[in-house]
């Protein structure tokens, strides 16, 4: 028998207790409906983001990664218990050997109605197509700025053409709505926005802006680059003209939609700093080491890694994560100065 509880790493005081037994669903503590799992495929990545990771970044073994049956274990349980949704990231997911025959073995699981992929894009000129007949149905690609100069500033050496490539091959796959993601950075990009936003009037693409959040080692350097999205708004209202919302906003969506007069595509400020949206967040998330992370910005966490190990059951898996998701937090700490330190972004998947 495992304990249902077998890892907290340190983390704020929560109200703790057993989740009710349901079947078909999940919910936590305050109510909320948890259906949505991201999926940290791998720590390691092709580029070193300034705001993401150091430089000399260390990944982990591939041992110490969950192997591909356990993410189907994992996958399996979720579905049975309500999980709908689930986006593969990274640190970069397409790096990750199999990633296909993955992405079509998790998009056959009972219960798993969309399939989605957060990717820096440098390989998806190859792979979007394969993807795509596999069962990917959403793309969301970070691109940072329109510069390729800059471009190679923010992520240390990329290049921006190849990520250009493999966003028109995402389209040509036919995945839509595609999703573009910028990290607005003071000093490297806070100009770019214009540029990036104006790509939302010819094209039916999703242009979102994301304040930088902090974690971890790099979190000096991130507090100190933040843009609000107010700012962003008000650089590219000033060049491109008024921004209208869009009606109908999904409130599990972290992008809070506008649109610009005539334009085809959307433009979204994902806003977790100054406007954080906990009241409709139905997420959770599992890292590439096979640990639970009930909230982004929150250092507590379950382990299924060590459970799966030791040959638990199918039940008492479900039981970890129900429990765990039961007890997910709400509100992050960072107005009072409570930064995570137990992982920087790329570790977790964003
Ligand atoms: N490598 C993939 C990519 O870049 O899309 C997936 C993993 S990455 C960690 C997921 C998302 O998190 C990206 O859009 C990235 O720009 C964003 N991100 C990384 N560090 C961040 C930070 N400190 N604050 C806000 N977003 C961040
Ligand atoms: Fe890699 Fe994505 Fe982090 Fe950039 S944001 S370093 S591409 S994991």
């Amino acid at each position: 028998m495992v304990s249902t509880i077998s890892l907290w790493n340190d983390g704020p005081a929560l109200p703790q207790g057993p989740a009710p037994t349901m079947s078909g669903s999940m919910i936590d503590s305050y109510g909320r409906r948890i259906d949505y799992l991201r999926i940290s495929l791998t720590d390691a990545c092709n580029l070193r983001c300034v705001y993401c990771m150091p430089e000399d970044m260390r990944f982990k073994p591939r041992a110490e990664l969950l192997q591909d049956d356990e993410i189907l274990a994992i996958v399996r349980a979720a579905a049975e218990l309500g999980t709908t949704k689930i986006r593969l990231t990274g640190g970069e997911p397409t790096i990750r050997p199999g990633v296909v025959e993955l992405v079509r073995s998790i998009a056959s699981v009972p219960g798993i109605a969309k399939v989605a992929m957060t990717t820096n894009g440098l390989l998806l000129a190859d792979l979007a197509e394969p993807l795509a007949q596999a069962g990917l149905q959403a793309l969301n690609v970070s691109i940072d700025t329109l510069n390729p100069a800059k471009f190679r500033r923010i992520t240390r050496w990329g290049d921006l053409h190849r990520v250009w490539d493999g966003v028109a091959a995402a389209e040509a796959a036919g995945i839509h709505p595609l999703k573009l993601n910028a990290v607005v950075t003071r000093g490297f990009n806070e100009e770019e926005v214009v540029d990036l936003a104006r790509l939302s009037i010819d094209r039916r693409w999703h242009i979102r802006f994301i304040e930088l959040m902090p974690l971890g080692s790099v979190a000096d350097f991130q507090q100190e680059s933040v843009v609000s999205s107010a700012e962003t708004q008000a650089r590219i209202e000033a060049e491109l003209g008024p921004l209208h919302p869009v009606p109908g906003h999904d409130g599990h969506d972290p992008a809070r939609p506008y649109r610009l007069a005539g334009a085809q595509g959307q433009i979204g400020f994902i806003s977790t700093v100054t406007e954080p949206f906990c009241a409709g967040c139905n997420r959770y998330r599992l890292t590439a080491d096979g640990k639970l992370r009930l909230c982004l910005l929150r250092d507590r966490e379950v382990d299924l890694l060590t459970p799966l190990r030791q040959g638990c059951t199918v039940e008492e898996l479900k039981t970890i994560i129900r429990t765990a998701v039961w007890n997910k937090p709400w509100g992050h700490g960072l107005p009072n100065g409570d930064v995570p330190q137990l992982r920087v972004m790329s570790q977790i998947g964003g």
